[in-house]
């Protein structure tokens, strides 16, 4: 089945075995019980060790939680999955499953999500782990790291933030599993719909469900889809850890995820207006957008997203822009949104200076492409000249 077929169908709809003939709800409704019982005890003995089917404790497992994660497995062509309670919840267990039985260093792409770097350098670091960070657009540097750090881990995001740099995902897992590590990837910005990690040879894909999956900005949520080599010890560390996404998450998640297909290819193509539109822009010094044809990763990023579906996040910068410039820009808009997140229906803005780079010191920021005048928007999927038509205004009341 197609994708957008899989995100309609997987996961709902389950009969129950030892009920044949009870009804079955079209979509999978909230179950909110912490625990389950059975007419035997015999048979709770049974579903506790894994002999047969069931549910037993809400940690463990919950019909609501076991619909999405099928449903995301087969999303993402997966072979199992875990919804967790937010995106950093799911990064965090996805590394810990990738360095079971592994060297205890891990190689991370130099531009990541600032919570992850956080998750890196603030938790895992200092209970031992290695950290080593890489420009994973720079194959040369990653075969010498590899070579260097030999890490259990390499983990990078389909598409960087805010600067939408890609790696070639194929060639990084390559040089992973030659060397033995696993490569998790952050599809977040990505879903499935534009490229599936693990038909790229990464052996864990990772998205923060807040964003484009569940994508009506109401639910906190994460969630790491797993190869086969990976899926039982992720499952195992969810019933330890207990990182475990709410049922009724769950199911905004799935109500979200039907429609996220349709919702996506408008993000993309508004994205693609607005990109387009910004570049032609006076007041606009430059725009980082993946359909841009001078790209840097051009190349990669055409066989990578074969579809031509390039996301909805489009980073630009106001020319000469301060800080100053920046506040009264955002201040100025009445459509689209200040706020931090992104991959919600309505248009987001965001200023990293202030946001997820703001505890990088304005030296490195500026080493790093982040200038004072760089935002980050996430074109939403209203009419397009609605959006267009803020921005202009917007534009023009700081010039
Ligand atoms: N990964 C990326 C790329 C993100 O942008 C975010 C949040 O903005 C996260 C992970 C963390 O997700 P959550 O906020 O659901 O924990």
């Amino acid at each position: 089945m197609k994708i957008e077929t899989k995100a309609i169908h997987s996961g709902d709809r389950k009969a129950d075995p030892d009920k044949p003939g009870a009804f079955v709800p079209v979509t999978t409704p909230v179950y909110t019980a912490a625990s389950y019982i059975y007419e035997s005890t015999a048979k709770l003995d049974r579903v506790l060790g894994g002999e047969e089917p069931g549910y037993c404790y809400a940690r463990y497992d919950n019909p609501t939680n076991a619909a999405l994660e099928e449903l995301m497995t087969s999303l993402e062509n997966g072979h199992g999955a875990l919804a967790c309670s937010s995106g950093m919840t799911a990064i965090h267990i996805a590394l810990l499953a990738a360095l079971t039985d592994r060297p205890k260093s891990i190689l991370a792409a130099s531009a990541l999500y600032g919570a992850t770097t956080s998750l890196l350098t603030k938790v895992l670091e200092p209970l031992g782990i290695e950290i080593n960070f890489v420009d994973i657009c720079d194959l040369d540097a990653i075969r010498e790291k590899i070579a260097g750090s030999k890490p259990g881990c390499v983990l990078m995001e389909t598409i960087s933030n805010p600067l939408l740099r890609v790696g070639d995902m194929d060639r990084i897992a390559e040089l992973a599993r030659a060397a033995g590590a696993a490569l998790v990837v952050d599809s977040t910005f990505a879903t499935p719909l534009l490229l599936r990690p693990l038909e790229h040879g990464a052996h864990i894909a990772v998205h923060s469900l807040t964003k484009f999956l569940s994508g009506h900005g109401d639910v906190l949520g994460g969630i790491i889809v797993a190869d086969q080599d990976h899926s039982e010890v992720i499952r195992s560390l969810g019933r330890t850890v207990g990182p475990t996404l709410g049922p009724f998450e769950s199911y905004l998640t799935m109500r979200g995820i039907k429609t996220f297909a349709l919702r996506m290819e408008r993000h993309c193509s508004n994205a693609c207006r607005v990109a387009s539109w910004l570049s032609s822009h006076p007041g606009v010094a430059r725009v980082h957008y993946l359909a841009d044809a001078n790209h840097p990763d051009a190349a990669v990023i055409r066989r990578l997203f074969p579809d031509g579906l390039y996301g909805a996040i489009v980073t630009f910068e106001l020319k000469d822009g301060t800080k100053e410039d920046v506040f009264h820009f955002m201040d100025a808009l009445n459509l689209v949104v200040r706020a931090t997140s992104l991959g919600d229906v309505h248009s987001t803005l965001l200023y990293p200076v202030i946001a997820s780079h703001r505890d990088i010191a304005p030296k490195q920021r500026e080493r790093m492409g982040i200038h004072d005048g760089l935002v980050r928007l996430c074109v939403g999927i209203e009419a397009v000249d609605d959006i267009i038509a803020d921005l202009e205004q917007a534009l023009a009341s700081v010039s």
